[in-house]
Formats: C-alpha cells, structure tokens, sequence
C-alpha cells in the first residue's frame, strides 16, 4: 500500500494557502501595503492597472531587503516579524504569517526590486507561479517596488470569479482607504490607469479623514478621546446631523488593524441615544488601543472581525468616551430631526392636488345586487362601476408594467375615464386574492380608520387594508416591475428633478454608483458623476420626490453592507428600502379617491397580502352574516 500518501508539491500547497489569503486583487493590495507599512516606508504608492487584473505595483521607500532575503520572502512560512513561536500571542496587529508573499507569487507574474540603504546595489527578481526565474543586481532607489501581474494567470475559476473592473477596484479602494486610516503619519498615493485617485500627506488622523472622505467631514467631526488600563480610545464620531442611512462610513481599528466589530459599533450607538434618527448611522473613526495579548490572533489574517477580552468593561469605556465627546461638543439632544416627515400628498401623487373626484353616480346601480363580473375593457365609461383602478385591478393592469402602473396615476389624477388604448391592451388576469373581488360590486365607498386603515366592503363582508403596508407593497412592485422591464417603459416611474441635487460623497461610493448606473436608471434613479467625490442626481424613483438622498443613501448602504455582488439581489434590496422610505405613514386623511387607488393598486400586486417586510398587509371579515343569526 506504499505510495498512496503523496506531500503535496510546494507550489500546489501555496495555491491553497493563496486561495485563503487572496480572494481578489484587493487582497494582493492589503498585503503589499501593509507589508511596506511594515518595512517602516514613509511613503507608499499603489499604482493599478485594469482593477489589478493586469498590474498591481507597489512602491515604498522602507528598509528594503538584501539579496537573500529578496530570495527568501516568497518562500512560505519566510517572515522576519516572528523570533519565536511565543510571539504568536503578542501580535499586535496583523497576521503576520509569512505567507502572503508566496501565496501571491505561486498564482502571479512577480517582479520584486529592492535595496537596502546601506547596499550600493539592490537586486531585481522575477517569479512566475512560485518559480524563480531571473535574478540580477539592479542600481534602483532604497526601498521596495513589488509588481504583480496577471494575477490568477493559473487559477481560471478564480480569474472568472471575478466582478467587474468596477467592483474590483472599490476594494482596492477600501482596503487602501483602510491601510491609510490606520496610518496617518504616511504618505499614500493610489492611481487607477495612470489617474489619482488618492494622493494623502502626512498628517493628524483628523486630517487623514478628511483627506480621504472629503473636506466637507471638517465640521462634522467629534474628537473622542480617554485613556484606561483596559483600553484607550481616539479618534472621531460623527455630528448626530450628518448621519447618513448607511453604514458605510465606519472605520474601527484595533491596535492599528481595520476590524468590524458589531458590539463596538452598538456600544457607539448607545451612546447617540436620542441623537439620532431610527436607521441612521453615524460616522466612525476610531482608533482602540488595547493589550495585544487581550486580542485573540485565532482570527484568520483575511477576516476583519477580531474577539476582544474583557468585552463588557471596554464597551463601556467605548460607549462613555464617545457620550462624553458629544456632550462636550455641545451636540444636544433637542436637535429636530426632519426626517421621517409625514406624509404628503403630493409624493403619493406628485404635481397634483388631491381633491374629492366627481363621481358620475349610476342611478340604476345597487350595491346590495350582485352583478357579473365584467373586465375592465368592457365596462369603461358606465357610471359609477367604472372607478377606472378597481375595473384594471380586476383586469390585471400590472401585468403590462411599470408604465401601465403610472397610467393608472395618471387617469386617477385627472380623474378621466381610462382611454380604451391603456384598458383594452390589458390580459386578463385572475384576482390575486383568495376572496373573489367582484367588479360589478365595486364599492362605493371606503372607510379610513383611525388614519392608518382602510376598510373595504365585500362581497364577502368587510376588509381592512394597513394604508402604509399597502402602499408598501405597491411601491416595491412597481420599483421591481420597472427594473424588469430594464426601465425602458417609457420611463414612467421615475420622476426627473428640475433641480438636479448634488452631493458629496466618498470616491469609492462613486465609483460604487458609477458601476451600479444601469440598473438605478431601469430603476428610475438617475445619477451623473460630476466630479470623483460628487455626484448629481437628475431623477428619482416614483414617490421619492423630495428624497433623493435617501434614494441614494439606500443604494450605498447595499454598497456597505450587501448585497451586492449580484445585480437582482441588490436591486430587490434597494426596492425595499425604496419601498419603505416612500411609502405614506397612514396619518393624513385621504380622499375618497385615494383610498381607492391604494385599494386598488394593492389588488393588482402579485402578493398583495404581505408587505415588503413579510407583514400582512389586509386582514377579512366574512363572518358578519353569522353574527347576526
Ligand atoms: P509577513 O508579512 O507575514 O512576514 P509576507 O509574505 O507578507 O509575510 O512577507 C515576507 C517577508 O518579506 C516579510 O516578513 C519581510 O521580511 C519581507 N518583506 C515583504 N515586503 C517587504 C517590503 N516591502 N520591504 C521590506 N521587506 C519586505
Ligand atoms: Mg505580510
């Protein structure tokens, strides 16, 4: 049986070490960057071409290494941070494993230049998938330039696993922003095709966010500061007013390494108590200090969550240290937030004022008669049964879309007969409920209750309907039905600002929204990059007039924190939050023909009976008959 235990080549074992440690170009950036940070550069440089696909080169002007360690670094296990296993438990920051180098260079082009101050020479290596293949003595500046290309050159799965250039390069861009928030006392440049994308001087660490999220953080930010022997904090909450509805803007560090940390971050929150508005998130920059014994290094060098000893008393010192901050600040508690502003007609149905419809009453009709059901084309134009979105409902007008959707607004609004062209194209489509929703009986009236219900008569008996769910729904659907359509039907479900808005946000986030512009603009949100930190925002989804930024913020905040990756998943996110930010709170008395709309255009959803959340939208009663017996 001899044999069949084979030891696994050593480039083969670095292919599955590299698998672990570099998942993306972004990878090969963190690992380069930190090792120069560790060389003791003062300056980096990362130069990208094509999103790190085609090239990767850093440059720093730290200690450089002799031949032989030149030699030695892409070997595995080859680190000259660890004496001895024992050092495995005080590591301070990083992973330091020895294994980024030979990872990288077993599924890479690697050409390594570098010279030590003290050496008149330096020397240039070249190393293709672990193989040395070329090493000389090269005259070149003290330090080290590493340059990686065609990365995943041999491994095809991960090559084709890889996201568009534009997603590639935002993490690059996040780890780099990472690596230079935790070293403000560098200087770092970043280039995407020969183009600046950072250029960041040296300086304080307020300086360093400002040089990193834009010079409008200045005023917003709340120094943070307090010494224990548990742990030490410094850095920078943001002011309660310019929280945001994402979460991307938080950057934590544990002795000097980016980490999230859920329980961190609540601790933060706790300490806004009443500051901040619900699902806003304000910004974070803070730097904890803590015993690097204290900080478990169980944590594979990849993750970016750490496990802290003596959790409990550091959230408090956390959570107070940042109270503190703000009260001393002056932030007060009495700041108006005006935020979730009640509902105004004019977002459910922009441009128009809503006012009790005339109703040609049909003076033969019954509502105590059942009649036959009829569709919506047949019956257009007679009296009162044609309340033009309840004969559609029936017929199924969401069928046609986002556009038909917009339709039915537009014949509500002018409260005309629906034209045979926008009835007539509709396919007939079953009730989507389970009760049978019988044209002819088309109620004449329909109760608000207590502001936030709808109660509709039946054949059955009576249903009532959540206003703010119901519309809910709708709204998602229409978001959804429009992006289906991939936003070419007639773009009716969206609305163009007569004032673009501008505002400024993190290049990243740009670049993020640059990628993402096709599917917002299916969508109805329309965005142009104006500048690399500073977008304009020319159209908006329906109903979020007056609510550009927060269609936005909720586009980032699937940036941040997911999904993204995948263009349904993401969109369906941003339709809910759409959905949820849009939709009316069920506190303003509608008009008769409002409540009809929504009754109506809740019956033509595909799953009228949940909200986008799962909750019920409409709860019956058919038992009133019974009652009475
Ligand atoms: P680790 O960083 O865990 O030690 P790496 O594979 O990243 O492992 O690097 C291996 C070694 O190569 C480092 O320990 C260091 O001695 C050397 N090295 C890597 N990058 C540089 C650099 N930019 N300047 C000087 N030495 C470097
Ligand atoms: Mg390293």
């Amino acid at each position: 049986m001899s044999g069949v235990i084979h030891k696994l080549p050593e480039h083969v074992s670095n292919q599955i070490a590299a698998g672990e440690v570099i998942q993306r170009p972004a990878s090969v950036v963190k690992e380069l960057m930190e090792n120069a940070v560790d060389a003791g550069a003062t300056a980096v440089e990362v130069h990208v071409l094509d999103a790190g696909r085609t090239s990767i080169q850093v440059v720093d002007d730290g200690v450089g290494m002799s031949a032989e360690d030149a030699r030695l670094c892409f070997e595995r296990h080859a680190t000259s941070k660890l004496a001895s296993a024992e050092d495995l438990f005080a590591l301070a920051t990083k992973g330091f494993r020895g294994e980024a180098l030979a990872s990288i260079a077993s599924i890479a082009h690697v050409e390594l230049t570098t010279r030590r101050a003290e050496d008149e020479v330096g020397v240039a290596l070249r190393c293709h998938g672990s193989e040395l293949q070329d090493e000389r003595p090269k005259a070149c500046a003290a330090g080290t330039v590493f340059q990686v290309r065609n990365l995943f050159y041999n491994v095809p799965a991960r090559r084709n696993f890889l996201k568009s250039d534009a997603v590639e390069l935002r993490h690059i861009v996040d780890e780099f922003q990472r690596v230079a928030f935790a070293h403000p006392e560098l200087a770092f440049t970043l280039t995407h095709q020969h183009a600046n994308l950072f250029q960041l001087r040296p300086g304080t660490f307020r300086q360093r966010i400002v040089g990193i999220l834009g010079a409008k953080y200045d005023e917003r930010l709340v120094p943070v500061s307090e010494q224990t022997d548990v742990v030490a904090v410094e850095g920078f909450v943001g002011k309660p007013q310019g929280a945001r509805r994402t979460r991307g803007e938080q950057f934590l560090f544990v002795n000097g390494r980016f980490v999230k940390h859920g329980l961190v971050y609540r601790a933060i929150l706790r300490a806004y108590e009443g500051l901040l508005p619900e699902g806003s998130h304000p910004l974070v920059a803070l730097r904890l200090t803590v015993d690097p014994a204290k900080v478990d290094v169980n944590i594979h060098p990849t993750k970016v969550e750490v496990k802290l000893e003596e959790e409990q008393p550091l959230l408090a010192i956390v959570k107070s240290a940042v109270k503190r901050g703000l009260g001393a600040h002056n932030v007060a508690p009495s700041i108006d937030f005006d935020v979730e502003s009640g509902l105004n007609l004019s977002q459910l149905r922009p441009g128009t004022v809503v006012a009790e419809p005339t109703i040609s009453v049909d003076p033969s009709y019954n509502p105590f008669r059942s009649t036959t059901p009829q569709t919506s084309s047949s019956r257009s134009g007679s009296g009162v049964g044609s309340s033009p979105t309840l004969g559609q409902a029936h017929g199924g007008w969401r069928s046609g879309g986002a556009a038909d959707w917009k339709e039915v607004y537009k014949v509500m609004e002018s409260d005309e007969q629906p034209s045979e062209g926008v009835a007539g194209e509709r396919t007939q489509r079953e009730p989507p409920l389970a009760m049978d929703w019988e044209v002819g009986a088309a109620p004449l009236e329909i109760l608000q209750w207590k502001g936030a219900y709808l109660l509709v008569p039946t054949d059955e008996g009576v249903t009532a309907v959540h206003i703010r769910r119901a519309h809910m729904r709708v709204l998602y659907e229409a978001y959804l039905a429009r992006a289906a359509s991939g936003g070419s039907s007639s773009g009716a479900a969206s609305q163009g600002l007569v004032v673009p808005e501008e505002i400024t946000l993190t290049k990243a986030e740009v670049l993020a929204l640059d990628d993402a512009r096709p599917q917002l603009k299916a969508m109805g949100l329309e965005v142009d990059v104006v500048a690399e930190d500073r977008i304009s925002i020319t159209a908006v989804p329906t109903d979020m007039t007056g609510r550009a930024r927060d269609a936005v913020d909720a586009v980032l905040a699937s940036y941040h924190d997911g999904p993204w990756d995948q263009a349904t998943d993401r969109m369906e996110r941003w339709a809910k939050t759409w959905a949820h930010q849009a939709a009316m709170q069920g506190t303003q008395t509608l008009s008769l023909a409002a409540r009809r709309r929504i009754v109506a255009d809740l019956w033509g959803c595909t799953q009228p009976q949940i909200d986008p959340l799962g909750r019920p939208t409409m709860t019956h009663w058919t038992d009133i008959e019974e009652l009475f017996r």
